[in-house]
């Protein structure tokens, strides 16, 4: 019971993305492996079942992602205490272009599932630069979708050792800790299956209450189609 609870609190710390903090930059995560677990969570989304306040929250995510992932990493601690990406902003990646990117990833990430190669090239222009007397390195791209995967290729190249597979569904997550599955879907799925290998004669008995209850069910429902069975006691009601 004690490690059930533990497995528990492990996969509640990182399901729903949006419920996580208040603060969007730590949900997204400020060191390399948080990050990147953010990412892959973000990849493996279904976005059409979000409601309306959780897809808007995953935009902001995306756009503070966009930002964290270009800071320097000496200010990036710092950031927690910014304000969240403001609506609005052309500099920031559109909805669209955001659910386009989520969508890239997706296909990417079940490539490495099935253990296929994910290449891409994005279009994008390195620049550096030594003004005044400071080095500067910098990333151009047309458009934010391209800006996006150059940056999802170095947060996944950043912290890519500490990429785990899922031994049920072959996805591959960040663990927090000894989580061993991907998610709570998975590690359930191993457990009822093992249960199921260990009890064969209870999964038997519960099949047989099953069918009987079936059985029971079809027949009061024959029975009530009878002529007359219920129509009677409508009449009779209408008589008195
Ligand atoms: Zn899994």
């Amino acid at each position: 019971m004690l490690l059930r609870l533990y497995e528990l609190a492990v996969v509640l710390k990182e399901v729903p993305m949006s419920t996580k903090s208040h603060n969007v930059w730590s949900r997204v995560g400020l060191a390399p492996e948080q990050r990147l677990r953010w990412l892959l969570n973000f990849g493996s989304l279904d976005s059409d079942s979000l409601a309306g306040p959780e897809r808007s929250a995953v935009v902001e995510e995306v756009r503070a992602f966009v930002s964290v992932q270009q800071a320097d990493p000496a200010i990036r601690n710092q950031m927690r205490s910014w304000p969240p990406p403001k609506d609005g902003n052309p500099e920031l990646m559109t909805r669209h272009e955001v659910w386009s990117a989520q969508a890239w990833l997706k296909r990417g990430i079940d490539l490495l599932r099935r253990s296929e190669k994910w290449n891409f090239r994005p279009q994008i222009k390195y620049e550096l630069d030594a003004y005044n007397d400071m080095f500067w390195a910098r990333m151009w791209a047309d458009s934010g979708l391209e800006l996006f995967k150059a940056l999802a290729y170095d947060a996944l190249r950043d912290a890519r050792y500490k990429v785990r597979r899922c031994p049920e569904c072959k996805r591959p997550f960040v663990p927090v800790r000894r989580q061993r599955y991907c998610s709570l879907r998975c590690s359930q799925t191993v457990r009822t299956r093992n249960w199921r290998k260990a009890h064969p004669e209870k999964i038997k008995e519960i099949r047989r209450l099953q069918y009987r209850r079936m059985v029971s069910v079809r027949s009061r429902a024959n029975l009530s189609k009878l002529p007359g069975s219920s129509r009677k006691g409508v009449k009779g009601h209408k008589l008195r």
